[in-house]
């Protein structure tokens, strides 16, 4: 008599039990009086021939029974026998430990008659762990596809709330979202199109503190930031815990995707080994993006995520694919692992999570500051609206660009671009009194500087841009 414990691909013949006992004096008359029980499993475990099938292992306690005297190993009544299954395929990143039930069968049935995926592959889907950060432009589409597909168990990190004009490309969330955690409405529709999943929401801004914690428990992180410190911040955790990173960015027209840090593959700071400096790559929310840019990045990296935990295809590892949706062409540069990388190279001097703010030069996120104090060389929208209303002699200058001139504009702005103002300074008067507006107020901050570099002594920066006029003075000035 011995305890047989059964793995969960094996439950189905065994009436959903995770454990039978079965007598017999030794391992051979265990598992024939086993699966004389459960003559379902016997075909599963054993070959016509009456042998123990190549892809199960049998443990006694915990040896391996190929290496004590096989079936005829004997067996006492406190013994516990394991059947282990073998898991083909070369990902490693999942195991296929859960069954498919009659109704998962049913809805994965397209995947089922591939021969690459099968019951096997789709099992392993099931079994896998991904993680998302980010449910923004490309979390969308991963998030409904990785649910869709069957990815067993999904976390998502992302602390931000669904704003108006997130709509354009971030087709998980709908308008009547708008307002609402962006974590709960995405784990909504990804309920709502699988309820099979398991949806993991991480409540948080991924940080050097939790990055470790929340990355551990899966198998795949797929990087879907729109910064520069929180896509290092993943890089180097994904590194440090051996996770595959599969990467994606996006801006206009132009995507790139690759995976790293897989099977000694290149990381991202193999490729980037230092950020750009603050401001010189614009945000989406700075340049713009097309909205349908990250679905097709997004699911690139989805396929990427499905092919590594289905161990199949040759993974985007090694390669940077990039995607230029204006020209409709895909190119491909080759990515080599880069020796003197700080953190994945020959010399590692980087061996835990930095400060990635700093690192990036950019400050620290601050709670929101609406109602913050004007600082030195700001002026409040209200103030500028005054000094209109009283007819003062001052110069307004919009630095935004000609086409965002055209959606709105404050009348009476001579409208300089930021890229022009150095080269245009003669147009201005040193000594006149001079306010500079753009959207939110980062380029016109910028623009100040070079003013007052160039020797114009009254120069200020109305704080909150034309967003904040759109805000606290006129309303009927459109927001972008
Ligand atoms: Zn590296």
């Amino acid at each position: 008599m011995a305890k047989v414990l059964i793995p969960t691909p094996l439950r189905q013949f065994t009436g959903r039990q995770d454990a039978v006992t079965a007598p017999g004096a030794t391992v051979g008359e265990v598992l024939a009086s086993l699966t004389a029980q459960f003559p379902e499993l016997r075909k599963q475990i054993f070959t016509d021939e009456g042998k123990v099938r190549n892809f199960v292992n049998v443990y006694l306690n915990d040896e391996d029974v190929r290496y004590l005297s096989r079936d005829a190993t004997a067996t006492a009544d406190a013994d516990t026998i394991s059947l282990v299954p073998s898991i083909a395929g070369g990902s490693g990143a999942a195991t296929a430990d859960a069954t498919l039930t009659k109704d998962e069968i049913l809805r994965y049935s397209r995947h089922l008659i591939i021969p690459e995926v099968g019951i096997e592959g789709q099992e392993k889907l099931k079994a896998a762990k991904v993680l998302l950060v980010g449910a923004g432009g490309l979390g969308a589409p991963l998030g409904l596809y990785l649910a869709a597909a069957g990815i067993g168990r999904i976390g998502v990190v992302d602390f931000d709330v669904v704003d108006f004009t997130n709509l354009q490309r971030q087709v998980i969330h709908s308008t009547s979202d708008v307002g609402r955690k962006k974590l709960v409405s995405a784990s909504e529709k990804m309920r709502a199109i699988n309820p099979n999943v398991t949806v993991v929401p991480h409540d948080v801004a991924l940080t050097s503190e939790n990055a470790l914690d929340i990355l551990k428990d899966y198998d795949i992180v797929i990087d879907g930031t729109d910064n520069f410190p929180t896509r290092y911040l993943v890089n180097d955790a994904c590194v440090l815990l051996g996770k595959p990173n599969v990467y994606g960015s996006i801006f206009r027209f132009e995507g790139q995707a690759s995976v790293f840090a897989y099977q000694g593959g290149p990381c991202y700071r193999c490729l980037y080994p230092e950020p750009p400096p603050p401001g010189l790559v614009p945000s989406c929310a700075e340049g713009g993006v097309l909205g349908i840019l990250p679905g097709t990045i997004g699911l690139i990296q989805a396929t990427e995520a499905v092919k590594l935990i289905l161990g199949i295809g040759e993974p985007l590892v090694g390669r940077l694919l990039l995607y230029d949706a204006l020209g409709m062409r895909f190119r491909e540069l080759k990515l080599r692992k880069n020796p003197e990388c700080p953190i994945c190279g020959d010399h590692r001097t980087i061996t835990k999570l930095i400060d990635y703010n700093q690192f990036c030069g950019v400050p620290a996120q601050t709670q929101p500051a609406q109602e913050s104090k004007l600082s030195e060389g700001e002026i409040d929208v209200i103030e500028v609206k005054r000094k209109i209303d009283r007819g003062e002699n001052f110069v307004l200058v919009d630095v935004r660009e000609p086409h965002e001139y055209r959606i709105c504009n404050i009348p009476g702005a001579i409208l300089i671009p930021l890229g022009e103002v150095a080269k245009r300074v003669a147009e201005l008067d040193p000594e006149a009194d001079i306010v500079v507006h753009c959207k939110s107020g980062v380029r016109s901050a910028k623009a100040c500087g070079v003013l007052r570099g160039a020797g114009f002594k009254h120069v200020r920066n109305m704080k909150g841009g034309i967003l904040a006029w759109s805000d606290k003075v006129d309303s009927s000035v459109p927001k972008y």
